[in-house]
């Protein structure tokens, strides 16, 4: 829409960890990174848009929004927040050595990889009840753990081994743990954005409480929280919510109609 756009990336994406990615249709058990390197080079195409590496370090409202970016403060009229989670894994030795790989916060993703079994799921409560009963679904064995009775989780070959502090050991194919994630930037916050624990508060256009300021991706809430956050589904809000952005520079029609 040769709507000037400016992207900040400081290049650490959620799933940067994960050596394959699903439930990306045309891109399946691509390396995350490859998807990544290929919007990056289509973005050259396009001079409207300016890719900046580097982190946003801040935001604060004047009569446009200030952001505090590598090169100084910049200024914009609208601002798309697309700055993801981190996940704050489960206190136990080895699983942040295995996240991505062996240890796995999303059966949708990563189940049907490991359907050989077993597959262990170290959590309680109604996490552990849901992902457990998606798993059973794949795979007979699902051994379920508390995280209070694992020592450790350690690789052996392409394999996990879960230690208990009874000195119990148990060998499966992978491990699923609720990811519990948190937003990477403050960001949100900063612009006075009602953010609540589970997400930016957005409406089905990715708007936010404030005027000028989109949220999309896993850092938005999610409508219904059963839609999974996964990288089509931030691509599709991302696309949803850049069409508003358009649609609001844009100049008002003359038969009062938006949208196509
Ligand atoms: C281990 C693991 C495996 C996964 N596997 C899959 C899978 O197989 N298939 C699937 O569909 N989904 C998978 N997911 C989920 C998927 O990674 C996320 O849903 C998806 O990456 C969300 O995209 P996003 O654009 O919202 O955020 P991200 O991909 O996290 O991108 C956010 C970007 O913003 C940048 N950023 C953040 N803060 C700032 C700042 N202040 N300044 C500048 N830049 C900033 C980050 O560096 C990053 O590049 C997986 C998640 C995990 C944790």
């Amino acid at each position: 829409m040769h709507v000037d756009t400016v992207v900040f990336d400081d290049g650490r994406p959620r799933n940067t960890t994960s050596p394959r990615m699903h439930n990306v249709l045309g891109w399946d058990g691509t390396e995350p990174a490859r998807l990544r390197a290929a919007a990056r080079e289509e973005l050259e195409r396009y001079p409207w848009v300016r890719v900046v590496d580097g982190t946003v370090r801040g935001a604060r409202r004047e009569t446009d929004i200030e952001l505090d970016t590598p090169g100084g403060p910049w200024h914009t009229e609208n601002l798309l927040i697309a700055a993801g989670v981190e996940d704050a894994l489960l206190p136990v030795p080895g699983l942040a050595e295995l996240w991505g790989d062996l240890v796995l916060p999303c059966p949708y993703c990563h189940g049907h990889e490991h359907a050989e079994g077993p597959i262990a799921v170290i959590s309680s409560g109604a996490h552990a009840d849901h992902v457990g009963g998606l798993l059973r679904g794949l795979t007979d064995e699902v051994p379920l753990f508390r995280p209070d009775e694992v020592a450790s989780v350690t690789r052996v070959g392409d394999r996990a081994l879960i230690t208990r502090h009874d000195g119990r050991t148990r060998e499966v194919a992978a491990v699923f743990i609720p990811p519990n994630p948190t937003p990477r930037s403050h960001i949100a916050t900063d612009l006075g954005v009602r953010v609540e624990t589970d997400g930016i508060v957005v409406d089905a256009l990715g708007r936010t409480d404030q005027p000028g300021i989109w949220a999309a991706g896993d850092v938005a809430r999610r409508l219904d929280p059963h839609i999974p956050a996964a990288v089509v589904t931030a691509m599709a809000a991302g696309l949803t919510a850049a069409a508003d952005i358009a649609s609001t520079i844009a100049p008002p029609p003359r038969d009062g109609v938006r949208g196509h």
